[in-house]
């Protein structure tokens, strides 16, 4: 046991020396999105994220030791170690609804409903469309593109979840079959719109996010707005769709990043906004052209309009990623020049300068829309 305890202070003792001297090696060495890119830059997060990985399992070692040696106490599934987010889980299991909570068709669904129990199994198997449509078929509520709309209670939101998309055909199956019993079960108005871009020219995220709010309203008055890689599975059915007064940074604990925020401002993976906040910043940029920026250049304009971004509390945030053998997408290296401008280029790039001729086929889980998208659909006015 002595060993044990000695084991607890060295290995404190070596991470807080381990993080210590990372992080005024990368305050030496700014490798954020405002700098110039470098090499070490993720090399370097991931040795940062692992000392403080090391350090909270330091943490939970020792409340263990602490709880087994003080017999008036007892170690459960419910006990939580000190320093984690205890208050954040209590609070959630005690305001979520009972089991018996009788709904109303004239009232609004509660926010914080008994069938989201928290942790989700996620399954990234390989599936096939033919599995899941023969699946969802016995759901005779599904309508066509994946419109679903609860009959017990009034959803609080219609969302519209936005796909970008490009040769990830054996992610759409798995991301259907585990986003579509979330969404039902936290009782959301939502439909799917897979944004598929053809032609060579680099991967545009943030226009086929543009594409696909345009093409979504045509569809329907969706009043909340979910931007959403293909690749990323909530963990937690708590981590709740719906949009607020704030934009809402729903991926803020991803595995690839050993679930731990990789920098203040990081607005990737799936974030959300009101069709309303949307529409004020004049959306994405369209200028950002392979893999970088584009998130942050979001994070820019909504803090522009006055706007703060929330995110999911304790461990609510998680996503797994859906491992994939693609060559990674090529990087923007001109994203660090735009993102210098974002205050200026807010006006004139965006959903306001957006040309497009988009292919429509409505599945019955989902709308695909292809778009050629090359640099001339979106002429920019000098500034
Ligand atoms: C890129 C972002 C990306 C983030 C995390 C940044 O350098 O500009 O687009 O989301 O890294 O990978």
């Amino acid at each position: 046991f002595s060993s044990l305890l000695k084991f607890d202070l060295v290995s404190r003792y070596q991470a807080i020396l381990f993080i210590f001297l990372f992080s005024v090696h990368t305050k030496m060495y700014p490798c954020s999105y405002q700098a110039p890119p470098c090499l070490a830059n993720t090399y370097l997060f991931m040795v940062q994220a692992r000392g403080i990985m090391l350090r909270e399992n330091v943490k939970t070692i020792g409340h263990m030791i602490r709880l087994y040696t003080n017999k008036n106490t007892t170690l459960n599934g419910t006990d939580y170690p000190e320093g984690s987010n205890s208050s954040d889980y209590l609070i959630q299991t005690t305001t979520y609804l009972p089991e018996n909570f009788t709904y109303s068709p004239y009232l609004p669904c509660p926010e914080k409903l008994p069938y989201m129990r928290g942790f989700l199994n996620v399954n990234v198997s390989e599936v096939s469309f033919d599995e899941i449509h023969h699946l969802f078929a016995k759901d005779v509520d599904i309508e066509p593109g994946g419109h679903w709309r609860p009959k017990d209670c009034k959803p609080r939101w219609k969302v519209a979840v936005l796909i970008p998309f490009r040769n990830r055909h054996e992610h759409l199956p798995i991301f259907f079959l585990h986003l579509i019993p979330v969404l039902q079960k936290q009782r959301l108005e939502f439909a799917f719109y897979v944004i598929e871009q053809t032609g060579t020219q680099p991967f545009n995220r943030a226009m086929l996010f543009n594409v696909g709010f345009k093409e979504a309203m045509k569809d329907s008055a969706w009043d909340c707005v979910i931007f959403h890689d293909v690749d990323h599975l909530p963990e937690n059915d708590r981590n709740y769709y719906g949009c607020g007064e704030m934009p809402r940074h729903f991926a803020a604990k991803l595995d690839k990043y050993m679930y731990i925020l990789p920098y203040k401002e990081f607005f990737g993976g799936v974030s959300g906004l009101t069709a309303e906040q949307f529409r004020k910043i004049n959306g994405f940029p369209n200028a950002f052209w392979g893999w970088g920026g584009e998130d942050d250049d979001l994070w820019n304009r909504v803090h522009y309009a006055g706007y703060n971004v929330t995110r999911p509390e304790g461990d609510l945030g998680k996503y797994t990623s859906i491992p994939h053998h693609h060559r990674g997408e090529v990087q923007f290296l001109g994203r660090y020049k735009l993102l210098r401008y974002s205050k200026e280029r807010q006006y004139i790039d965006g959903l306001n300068n957006l040309i497009y001729t988009p292919k429509i086929l409505v599945d019955r889980l989902y709308t695909n829309i292809s778009v050629n998208l090359m640099p001339e659909l979106a002429p920019i006015e000098d500034y």
